[in-house]
């Protein structure tokens, strides 16, 4: 495209002398320099030409921008680490720990791959995310883009289709970062560069259109620019004043996106003038507006109100000599530094005695605060929401919420700050997360559980036939691998229970044959659901799990099932004499037979239930209803005369007596320990006795206790078994 010649050593040496005085920074440049020129001997880059020239032209253009003479040093070493094998110890060694940092990042953004539009998984926006997330250092970036910069300046050198990629990866990401720092010539220069090599006929076309109407535009500018002049020199304003004119892309981004003919873009004649201060300006838009017609509602005070990358100017457009529309930029010196340069002119070199060590850091930070804010490229231009708000959602969004990490073909994947391995797994794909046995990060082997961070190059290592485990959910922070996770879990539940229920079946069916009967008969579904009530269970399913984790006694099942009639006889005649009706309870006992009111009943005295316990009623001749527990050795043997009784939820206030046996290794203060866990568990103690046995050293204690339920039995059970030379606990019937 434009011929150029290519600067020396010498012509960057020369360009940063103009604010650069220090002969150590002027040194480190030449060291830098010396250095690039030692390592990249012999290197070529595919014009040809050696190697440094590429080197000495990113370090030159970093001069131009007056970027310090770290950035400027860093921009000579940007391609040792990749290039040369330099290591980031020796470059440390050699140089700073700073400038190996700077030149490690710029390595380490290099490795980001862009997959283009094409790719489902490709997202521009994550992508400049995790570009500027990597980057962490504004002069990262800065020296990213005009390496970028001059790649692109020399981009005939590549194959087609390499210039295709490498443009489009320009357009997608590149210019808009350049964009949002605010760095305007070099947007501009990478956004014509990438339309050149994408759209050829495009380019060629609109560069065309521009061309005919030069002559014509130039005079108009020409004539305006004088007219203006003459009226701010009356005036007694300081100014300069040129024409400009749009680069091609935004000219063509104009007719694309707002379908507008070429002689519809309304600044295709534009005018700057730049003065010396803010009033200046001011006055200077007052004396345009006053000599020329304004056109309602493109008038734009940036100034005022700066755009989000610290934009400022003021924008009119008027109706000029000829009925000609112009734009008219104003803005002083100062504004169009930050327009051209955006953050490189904030970022700028400064000498000074006064800086020292503990000031630049700070500087450094407030900058990069700044920067951070700036981090992300919206596609709104527009400058509606408050800078503030702003601020907080960037803040949030790229560097509180996020974290950005790449699988090992490059594919960006975003995902919540503190993100696990697991959480990576379950994003690439459901049965990636599911086999998950391993994480490899960065090249190591981590648990499973580690915080990812920005820039981690994250591998899952899988095994098939393994599953997900219920710990995981303890730290994954997606919903997505939260959700995949119990799924899972619940899938295999059911599964696992399948398989019991089949082996309940399995016992039944043998348990029965053993009995003589015929099993296939008995063990028919509708059969069998007719007793399921008796076991407290609702239907088949429940009953076979039941007799597979062994809660249900499959000999009273069989037992049962053979002796259905009977039983059923037996309940109907007692139906009979009493009243059939709703369901009551007897609230005094917290107990309810089920269709059967007014019966009286009571508690066993042999096993004593509690609420919870499964239970089981005894039809007594003359004392109505004893309940009893299910295992409770005296009712073994009554296969009639059962009824079939439940506890009464509604019930919870009352009391249960329990009587519990402990046995235990005598000792000292073993009674006083035992009743402390019985009343830390809240269970009222009603009366405690213990006897010694002399011959084996045992102490056996009876106590006697209230409680409310099974539960807090349970509770306090386990409690007593955890005391000190506790041999066995258990609840006592007889
Ligand atoms: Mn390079």
């Amino acid at each position: 495209m434009s011929d150029y010649k290519n600067p020396g050593i010498d012509d960057v040496i020369r360009e940063a002398k103009q604010y650069i005085h220090n002969p150590e920074s002027l040194a480190l440049l030449e060291k830098a320099a010396n250095y690039a020129s030692e390592h990249h001997a012999g290197q070529f880059r595919r014009s040809g030409e050696p190697y440094i020239i590429h080197l000495t032209n990113v370090a030159y253009i970093l001069a131009t921008m007056r970027c310090g003479p770290v950035t400027i040093a860093a921009g000579f070493l940007h391609d040792v680490i990749e290039d040369c094998g330099v290591t980031h110890d020796q470059l440390a060694a050699d140089f700073s720990e700073e400038i190996a940092e700077l030149v490690e990042a710029v390595t380490k953004i290099g490795t980001l791959e862009y997959k283009g539009k094409d790719d489902p998984e490709y997202q521009a926006a994550n992508h400049r995310k995790i570009f500027i997330a990597m980057a962490k250092d504004i002069r990262v970036i800065l020296i990213k883009l005009v390496d970028r910069l001059h790649n692109m300046r020399t981009l005939q050198y590549q194959s087609e289709k390499s210039q295709k990629r490498i443009a489009a990866e320009t357009l997608d990401i590149y210019a808009p970062i350049a964009h949002r720092l605010g760095i305007s010539s070099i947007k501009n220069e990478l956004e014509d560069l990438s339309f050149y090599y994408l759209n050829r006929e495009e380019y060629y076309h609109i560069a065309k259109l521009v061309e005919t109407k030069k002559t014509e535009r130039d005079e108009a500018v020409k004539k305006m620019i004088e007219d203006i002049s003459a009226m701010l020199e009356a005036n007694h304003i300081e100014f300069r004043i040129f024409g400009r004119s749009k680069h091609l892309y935004s000219i063509y981004r104009k007719m694309a996106t707002k379908h507008k003919r070429f002689d519809e873009i309304l600044d295709l004649l534009a005018i700057r003038i730049i003065t010396k201060t803010e009033l200046n300006c001011y006055e200077i838009l007052g004396y345009i507006h006053a000599a020329y017609r304004p056109i309602p509602g493109r008038l734009k005070d940036y100034i005022a109100v700066p755009k989000t990358n610290m934009y400022q100017s003021i924008h009119t457009t008027i109706i000029g000599n000829d009925s000609k529309i112009f734009e008219v930029q104003i803005r002083t010196e100062e504004m169009d530094q930050v327009a051209e340069r955006g953050i490189a002119a904030h970022w700028r070199y400064k000498e000074g005695t006064q800086y020292d060590a503990k000031t630049e850091q700070k500087e450094i930070e407030d900058k990069l605060s700044w920067f951070k804010n700036f981090a992300v490229y919206t596609e709104d231009e527009s400058n509606t929401a408050s800078a503030s708000e702003y601020m907080a959602t960037l803040q949030h969004d790229v560097f509180e919420a996020n974290v950005y990490v790449m699988t090992p073909m490059g594919r960006v994947i975003d995902l919540p700050n503190g993100a696990t391995p697991i959480d990576f797994a379950y994003r690439i794909h459901t049965d990636v997360g599911h086999t998950a046995v391993g994480a490899i990060v960065n090249n190591a082997m981590v648990p499973l559980n580690t915080a990812l961070h920005t820039g981690d190059v994250v591998q899952i290592k899988t095994m098939k036939g393994t599953g997900p485990s219920e710990d995981w959910l303890k730290f994954v922070k997606t919903n997505q691998a939260r959700n995949k996770i119990k799924n899972y879990l619940q899938k295999k539940e059911t599964e696992k229970r399948q398989e019991r229920v089949g082996e309940g079946e399995r016992i039944l069916h043998d348990e029965l044959r053993r009995r003589g009967f015929d099993a296939k008969e008995y063990m028919e579904k509708k059969k069998i659901e007719s007793v399921c009530r008796e076991f407290h269970v609702s239907n088949y399913t429940e009953l076979m799990y039941g007799i597979a984790v062994k809660s249900i006694n499959p000999t009273s099942v069989c037992e049962k099932l053979t002796n259905q009639k009977k039983s059923v006889s037996e309940d109907e005649a007692l139906s009979r004499v009493l009243n059939k009706e709703a369901p009551r309870r007897n609230s005094k006992l917290g107990l309810i037979i089920p269709g059967i009111e007014s019966m009286r009943m009571s508690i066993a005295h042999c096993c004593l239930p509690v609420y919870g316990d499964d239970i089981i009623g005894f039809i007594t001749k003359n004392d109505g209803v004893k309940v009893h527990r299910t295992d409770c050795p005296n009712i073994q043997n009554s296969k009639s005369r059962i009824i079939h009784v439940e506890w009464d939820e509604g019930e919870k206030e009352r009391l249960y007596d329990s009587r519990i046996i402990v046995l235990a290794r005598d000792r000292s203060f073993l009674l006083t320990d035992i009743v402390t866990v019985v009343s830390q568990c809240k269970v009222a103690m009603e009366s405690v006795s213990a006897t010694v046995n002399h011959e084996s050293l045992t102490a056996t204690i009876k106590l006697s206790v209230r409680l409310h339920d099974r539960e807090q039995l349970e509770n306090m059970l386990a409690n007593v078994r955890k005391v000190e030379s506790v041999i066995s606990v258990e609840r006592k019937a007889y």
